[in-house]
């Protein structure tokens, strides 16, 4: 039997790697709150109970709906012809996710397409199972579709059945979500937009991809960067949501829903902390380097 290098990589160092973590410098401080790498992938990725246990599944605003894990987000927008899900996360989640749409009174067969915000496992390994039970139509970035051809769980081949330009629009019964190509954490990372009706008024809804910079900044990402952090602050933006909940404090939100109160999803003022963070440790990370 002939392996080949990258198999034996995977085989030796996939475990090293994964318990790898970050540094614990350089530190930045945005709005009081001090962040070094190690402490933003903590506070993304949890343990992996938090990765893989539901949280409790919740109207966001108009028809967007939560139906993630504590960690991993998956968004579930709903129409009159069927639905749009954005990340399936882990495919060991997709039952998961599938419990939080029936919970919410959706059917997880009506998922019509299916949109992710990165090439990485932890947002799109579970997308072949989700087009297996939903028949779902997957679109992806291209320039993600190479690293997303590599996710591959169990050696199922990912689905790709429309790839998308930026600006690109997906149209399901009378929502258009529009893909904006915010690269840098991966080539083709997508962060996505749509206006959400609710009380009368639209509200522009924002699910912004991971902005993380990665632990080698080479010159060709640091330009995808610049270009992205441009481009974020041009986005109207009412409510800020993103890939792990903590990018958009979603626990400290949710404890905020109550009937009749104003929802504490809609907050523009906070609609690019995140990047603000991820930008100041960009910077600082170069400095560095
Ligand atoms: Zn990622």
């Amino acid at each position: 039997m002939k392996l080949t290098v990258p198999a034996l990589l995977c085989v030796f160092l996939a475990p090293a790697v994964l318990a790898q973590q970050p540094p614990d410098q350089p530190a930045v401080t945005v709005r009081g709150q001090t962040y070094t790498p190690r402490s933003i992938l903590a506070r993304n990725m949890g343990s992996e109970e938090d990765q893989t246990t539901a949280f409790p599944p919740h109207k966001v605003i108009g028809n967007v709906y939560y139906v993630g894990t504590r960690t991993l987000s998956s968004f579930l927008v709903t129409t009159p012809e069927g639905h749009v899900l954005i990340n399936s996360t882990w495919e060991r989640n997709v039952r998961t996710i599938e419990k939080s749409v029936a919970q919410l009174g959706f059917r997880f067969a009506d998922v019509r397409v299916l949109l992710g915000t990165h090439a990485h496992g932890d947002h799109q390994e579970g997308d072949a199972l989700v087009k297996e039970l939903t028949g779902a139509q997957v679109m992806a970035m291209r320039e993600d579709v190479p690293a997303l051809e590599a996710i591959r769980p169990g050696g199922k081949s990912h689905p790709i059945d429309r790839t998308l330009s930026d600006g690109a629009q997906v149209v399901l019964g009378g929502t258009t979500l529009v893909a904006h190509l915010t690269a840098g954490h991966t080539r083709g990372c997508t962060t996505w937009t749509m206006r959400a009706q609710e009380g009368g008024r639209a509200y522009d809804v924002v699910f912004a991809c991971s902005y993380r910079a990665p632990g080698t900044v080479t010159p060709p990402i640091e330009q995808e960067f610049s270009r992205t952090f441009t481009l974020l602050r041009t986005l109207p933006c009412d409510v800020p949501l993103g890939d792990h909940p903590a990018q958009y404090n979603l626990a400290a939100k949710y404890a905020r829903v109550k009937a009749g109160a104003p929802n504490p999803f809609v907050d523009a003022a906070n609609c690019w902390v995140e990047a603000e963070i991820q930008e100041a440790m960009l910077r600082a990370q170069l400095q560095q380097q």
